[in-house]
């Protein structure tokens, strides 16, 4: 098997909730709870799970945004926290980010130009004729006119927003970008425009991708992996294939069951998610899934379920035979 390109050990991440006149931490979200997981180079592991369960918050931790409390991330076998001034410079470039809300993550005052040279600007690649050759590519890549670069943010419709966000990604060349959210924005026509330059771009730099989404319909077509996330912690990892066809977790069910079926004789499952996710705060003891679980059983209230390995791809925590 290849080295992972990228590996998660046990990553915590909590945010302290302040409280009272002083504001003093009373209380911790634990956002993200000892979760692991890898991507291989150039591979889409898709990561699933309702608003709310930290999956956004994994991602930030990947990209630097966030500094984890606990874990290791390594990138080609080496924990981030251990890299040094060039070595940080070498991984700000080769791991990106798309946001949900392009229009949040462009600077609005900036032109098309000045937003896409920034990266070389930061880096100090090329002299500005390179950057202003390399802009152009990039927009060619993307599908966006030449004619762009005097342009604004605000000029553009939210598809093509998301392709300026996809053109400043990829723009360094990384190996691997976070997609959080990428398309959730968009129309459905437009999502699967972005979600298809997304495929064509990664058959053509062999980019990894997380795509970050609580929309397993959207997932499906995309991932060679899929990892679900609930409460902050992955509850059942697998092939695309096997997450659909023969899942083991019961929330992976009620997931796959809540994806509209375009058929009037379509008989509705028995997993339909009932209620909403707990608080990260104070949550469940046991299973943390066991307050809505339609398979709950005395031992989930107690117990928290193990990870089981059904196969080299396939795990997921519970008790239920
Ligand atoms: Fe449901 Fe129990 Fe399995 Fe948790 S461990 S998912 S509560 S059956």
């Amino acid at each position: 098997m290849t080295p992972p390109l990228l590996e998660v050990r046990h990553l915590k991440k909590s945010f302290p909730v302040k409280e009272g006149l002083l504001m003093r931490a009373k209380n911790f979200n634990q956002a993200v709870n000892d979760i692991s997981l890898f991507i291989q180079p150039g591979e889409t592991l898709g990561l699933v799970g309702e608003s709310g369960c930290g999956k956004s918050t994994l991602g930030r931790c990947l990209v630097r945004l966030y500094q984890p409390d606990q874990g290791q991330i390594l990138f080609n076998g080496k924990d981030i926290n251990t890299h040094n001034k060039p070595e940080r410079k070498q991984y700000r470039s080769a791991v990106q980010m798309i946001f949900q809300d392009p229009l949040e993550s462009l600077n609005s005052r900036h032109t098309i130009e000045q937003i896409l040279t920034e990266p070389f600007a930061i880096h100090r690649i090329g002299d500005r004729k390179w950057r202003l050759k390399r802009v152009q590519v990039l927009l060619d890549l993307v599908g966006l006119p030449s004619d762009s670069t005097s342009r604004y943010p605000f000029e553009f419709s939210g598809g093509q927003r998301q392709r300026i966000g996809i053109a400043r990604a990829i723009a360094l060349g990384p190996e691997l970008i976070v997609c959080d959210e990428a398309v959730s924005a968009l129309d459905v026509s437009i999502q699967s425009q972005i979600i298809n330059l997304l495929l064509d771009l990664q058959v053509e730099f062999n980019m990894a991708y997380l795509f970050i989404s609580h929309d397993l319909a959207v997932v499906k077509h995309f991932s060679d992996r899929v990892a679900v996330m609930y409460l902050g912690r992955i509850v059942e990892t697998a092939d695309s294939e096997t997450i659909y066809t023969n899942q083991k977790h019961p929330y992976t069910k009620s997931l796959i069951d809540s994806i509209p079926v375009p058929d009037p004789h379509h008989k509705a499952n028995q997993f339909i998610l009932q209620g909403d996710i707990p608080s990260a705060i104070n949550p469940p003891s046991g299973c943390h899934f066991n307050t809505r679980c339609p398979k709950v059983m005395p031992v989930c209230k107690i117990d928290e379920p193990k990870l089981r390995v059904e196969s080299s791809s396939h795990s997921f925590s519970c008790h239920l035979d």
